[in-house]
């Protein structure tokens, strides 16, 4: 929408709205929420709703603790489950300090700036399409997540009297009904595992909407005695969960990456955009794959990528070319998951892309052969390596990835490290049941 503030004024009194929830994110992606009674509209609509930031998880620093909220009123949408009673309407807005800059530790923001460099060199979008799943797992009666999955469904699966499939509907026409154009909605591989793709869109109104997305699974699934979780790989054995990340960058002449005369149909653009994501990607794992957990679904057999590769008919590697050319031309990026922080890994994407425009890096070779057979020898002949095998290493790859901290400014970049280390160690130092299982009594 291109609501103005007297378009606004005049929505919130047509459709009785009493709250208003101002939303941004935290440094892991956390939805943050200041809400307010419609009485504060004007004091919103004038940039002057004022919050503690040093309560907020990367926006530590005391003399940062005055923060302004702008609100982005292309984002004004009613929550089509408030009561009537209680009619609350969001607005996504954009972090401001005290002197009337943005804030540099808000992830919008600072998506806001990589995507102007993108213009200054010509591109006018970077249009994103994402693939998140989850899974649906029962509640107990204190509304606390059980480990039973919901069905016993799999892909395309239509079972009879599956509560995840009236859960499903019910989460695709909220989603519609906040204006999302929803694309595909089915059963995953695995158990008790769904996925919902809604239409690409610009970086930045996708990543709102991944948010946005994730609030209204799970807000719809509790109301289904569900929970809907988005944990990578909440059971071992069986698929997790990723969000795969389709993208295609488009200058005046249409989408950059199509060339009908070129090597698969692809442009040159489209190859050292591919380059530089491969350069990358060591240094974005931790950035796509943030939490411990996301190292457990990054394992092979279970059709998530380990090896950075690309093809354009293979559909496993981390780089797949979907076929489809002209104005939907597109690279399928497949490590990242669902806990991934959208407005920072997107802006990490384009950014790796941007490099490999920039210094016209070579995509390597397509690799269209099962790589999970190749034996160490082969695997070195084709230059395939692997992608950080779990939070420690990518962090430390992210540590030594230049173009990752250009991509995520000084604040971002060092916050966020220094508390994945934290995470990690938390995890490395706890014992587990799998250890006592099988070492209590073999020692
Ligand atoms: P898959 O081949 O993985 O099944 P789909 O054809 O279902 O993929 O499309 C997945 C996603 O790709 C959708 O969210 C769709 O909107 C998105 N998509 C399509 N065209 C583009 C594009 N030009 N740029 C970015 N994403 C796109
Ligand atoms: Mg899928
Ligand atoms: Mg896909």
């Amino acid at each position: 929408h291109n609501y103005t503030k007297d378009d606004v004024r005049k929505l919130v009194k047509s459709e009785h709205v009493n709250f208003l929830r101002l939303m941004f994110s935290d440094l892991f992606g956390t939805l943050k929420n200041v809400e307010v009674p419609v009485s504060k509209l004007d004091t919103l609509l004038d940039n002057q709703i004022m919050f503690d930031g040093s309560s907020i998880e990367g926006f530590v620093r005391i003399q940062e603790s005055d923060m302004y909220l702008h609100p982005d009123l292309s984002t004004f949408e009613v929550f089509p489950w408030s009561p009537k009673d209680g009619r609350t309407a969001r607005v996504i807005c954009d972090v401001y300090k005290p002197d009337g800059e943005p804030f540099d530790g808000d992830p919008r923001n600072n998506l806001k700036r990589v995507l102007k460099d993108m213009k200054k060199e010509g591109y006018t979008s970077f249009d994103i399409g994402p693939e998140p799943e989850f899974f649906l797992f029962k509640m107990d009666e204190n509304g606390q997540p059980t480990l039973n999955l919901n069905d016993k469904g799999s892909y395309f699966d239509l079972a009879p009297n599956d509560m995840g499939e009236d859960c499903r509907r019910d989460i695709v026409l909220t989603l519609e009904k906040m204006g999302f154009d929803v694309e595909a909605a089915h059963h995953e591989v695995a158990p008790g595992q769904h996925e919902i793709d809604f239409k690409y869109s610009d970086a930045v109104n996708t990543a709102d909407n991944i948010q946005t997305f994730k609030l209204v699974v799970k807000t719809i699934a509790r109301k289904h005695g569900l929970y809907a979780t988005f944990m990578p790989k909440p059971l071992s054995g069986i698929n997790g969960s990723g969000m795969h990340i389709n993208m295609s960058l488009f200058h005046d002449k249409g989408n950059a990456f199509y060339d009908k005369n070129g090597k698969f149909e692809l442009s040159k653009d489209a190859f050292y955009f591919l380059g530089g994501i491969l350069k990358h990607a060591r240094g974005f794992t931790a950035i796509g794959d943030p939490i411990v957990n996301s190292y457990k679904r990054l394992v092979p057999g279970y059709e998530a990528p380990t090896y950075i590769a690309w093809s354009p008919s293979n559909r496993s590697p981390l780089v797949r070319v979907p076929s489809a050319r002209g104005l939907t031309t597109r690279l399928e990026l497949r490590s990242a998951d669902p806990t991934a922080n959208p407005y920072m890994a997107i802006a990490c994407v384009l950014e790796a892309g941007l490099d490999g425009l920039r210094n016209k890096i070579k995509a390597p070779k397509n690799i269209d052969a099962n790589i999970y057979q190749m034996n160490a020898q082969q695997l070195k002949e084709n230059h395939i390596y692997s992608l950080p095998d779990n939070l420690h290493n990518a962090v430390v790859a992210l540590e030594q990835d230049p173009t990752m901290k250009y991509a995520l400014g000084e604040k971002l970049y060092s916050s966020f490290i220094a508390a994945k280390h934290f995470e990690f160690n938390s995890y490395r130092t706890q014992v587990s049941e799998w250890e006592r299982e099988h070492y209590m009594k073999k020692y």
